[in-house]
């Protein structure tokens, strides 16, 4: 018999598990794991937890006005942030898309352990998303230069093409084409030098 301590400890061991594959993954690029592995451990320096250990005068959100920076609120449901996942819910071709920073984590989780071309694309676009708000958001405090919401997605995409133009395996077909067209993929550029497989 398991008792339930030890029973929610492989649960979290496997939950760890889970994140840590969509992190680790060959489709996050090392520049973005960093980031990542800090917003789904929920350790990010977060001017929430900031002030529980230094006094600071000012916790709201660098992003938008009204709100406590934490770490829900960065990457979940809110203008800035919620903006972008619309975005990125439109280009990967999903009706819906979760809202809460703990959804969004637990659907990603499931989309890392799929293979499927249209994964690859998602793992590869979740893992900008999350770096750009977190670029966005140190940029504001540390008075770098800022983009604008129009900018940072500008930024997404344009990372997400010039490395889905290097895959040298591509499935052929209309759904996937469409994934192409969205991220600004030109169809000359992928059929040259690739291996199509037959679906
Ligand atoms: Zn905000």
């Amino acid at each position: 018999m398991i008792s339930n301590k030890v029973w929610n400890t492989i649960r979290d061991k496997e939950e760890i598990v889970d994140w840590a594959n969509l992190v680790w993954s060959s489709k996050v690029i090392p520049r973005h794991q960093f980031i990542l592995w800090l917003a789904f451990q929920e350790i990010l320096n977060t001017r929430d937890r900031v002030k529980k250990y230094m006094e600071i005068l000012d916790s709201s959100c660098l992003l938008c006005e009204g709100n406590e920076e934490i770490v829900d609120h960065l990457f979940g449901n809110y203008s800035f942030a919620s903006k972008l996942w619309n975005k990125f819910a439109k280009n990967i071709e999903m009706t819906r898309f979760p809202e809460d920073w703990k959804e969004i984590k637990e659907v990603s989780m499931k989309k890392a352990k799929c293979t499927k071309f249209k994964s690859k694309i998602f793992k590869y676009g979740f893992g900008s998303t999350v770096y750009n708000i977190g670029r966005e958001r140190n940029a504001r405090a540390f008075s770098r230069n800022q983009r604008s919401l129009k900018q940072t997605w500008d930024n997404i995409v344009t990372y997400c093409n010039a490395n889905i133009q290097t895959w040298r395996r591509v499935p052929k077909n209309e759904q996937n084409w469409n994934l192409y067209r969205n991220w600004n993929v030109s169809y000359q550029k992928v059929t040259k030098d690739t291996v199509f497989l037959a679906r």
